[in-house]
């Protein structure tokens, strides 16, 4: 038997909220009475439409864990770009667009998954990411989560109190913030790229489910390290958000 895709309707979202992450990335709070609620890791794809009635779309991670009525997005500015930058600098509270959703079957967590799970971001990668652990910390549910943040330097970090608070009060959730570009001083690691010694293997974590999420060429080159690191392909699951990026 054929399955057939869900339709989903174009729904009224309305600015109610926003605040920087970063220089140039926002989350963005939605409030949409007629959401009612995701799977941490989906997303939605936004339209915008102009005056004279051009539109452009574009897909974005629900960054906040599901909640009936309202949604989080965190975009980062893509110099350039033909939405990021109205999201992130233009928009203000009271502006609507359009969303639907969610979207994406593939890259979800749900508390009923018993496996440990590693996750992998690099740069606004952490979005979908962000979901599944905010999910994870609302549930009662006790599977560990390893977090390896990658980002270009500290001041690149998005929900850095949050991630602090939880990788403090959390004694099975573990978070590794790493830099490509620049550090502070007490760091161990050197800033570079994301190599083998950065990923736990399967034998730290018993069998684990794996996400990755960021710029092609990031998780084209993390899921090999990770199989390379001896996890099975089958358990790697990947997003990505674009061109190469940084
Ligand atoms: C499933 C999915 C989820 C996504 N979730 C998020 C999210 O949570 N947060 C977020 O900030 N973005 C996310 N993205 C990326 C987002 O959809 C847009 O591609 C991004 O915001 C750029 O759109 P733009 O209109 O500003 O740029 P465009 O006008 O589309 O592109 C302008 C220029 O930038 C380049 N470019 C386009 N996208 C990227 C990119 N991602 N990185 C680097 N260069 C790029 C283009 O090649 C072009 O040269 C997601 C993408 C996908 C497919």
């Amino acid at each position: 038997m054929q399955r057939t895709k869900p339709v989903f309707p174009w729904l009224t979202a309305e600015l109610r909220d926003s605040w920087l992450e970063t220089r140039t990335a926002k989350t963005l709070e939605f409030s949409v009475p007629d959401w009612t609620g995701h799977d941490a890791g989906q997303h939605v794809d936004i339209k915008l439409t102009a005056e004279d009635g051009y539109t452009a779309q574009r897909s974005y991670s629900v960054a906040s864990a599901s909640t009936p009525g309202s949604l989080q997005l965190t975009v980062e500015t893509v110099s350039e770009g033909e939405v990021s930058p109205y999201l992130v600098e233009t928009m203000v509270p009271g502006d609507q667009l359009q969303l639907r959703g969610p979207l994406g079957g593939w890259f979800r967590w749900t508390e009923d998954l018993t496996e440990p799970v590693l996750l992998v971001g690099g740069g606004s990668g952490i979005v979908p990411l962000m979901a599944m652990l905010r999910q994870r910390v609302r549930s009662t549910v006790e599977v560990p989560f390893h977090l390896v943040y990658m980002a270009r330097t500290p001041d690149h970090i998005f929900y850095t109190n949050e991630l602090h608070t939880i990788a403090e009060s959390r004694k099975d959730v573990t978070i590794d913030r790493l830099y490509s570009r620049s550090g502070v001083p007490t760091d161990a690691r050197p800033p570079g790229r994301l190599g083998l010694d950065d990923l736990p293997g399967p034998t730290d974590l018993g069998p684990a489910r794996v996400y990755v999420c960021g710029p092609t060429g990031f998780v084209e080159s993390t899921a090999g390290l990770l199989q390379t690191r001896g996890h099975e392909p089958h358990a790697i699951r990947t997003e990505r958000f674009g061109p190469s990026g940084g």
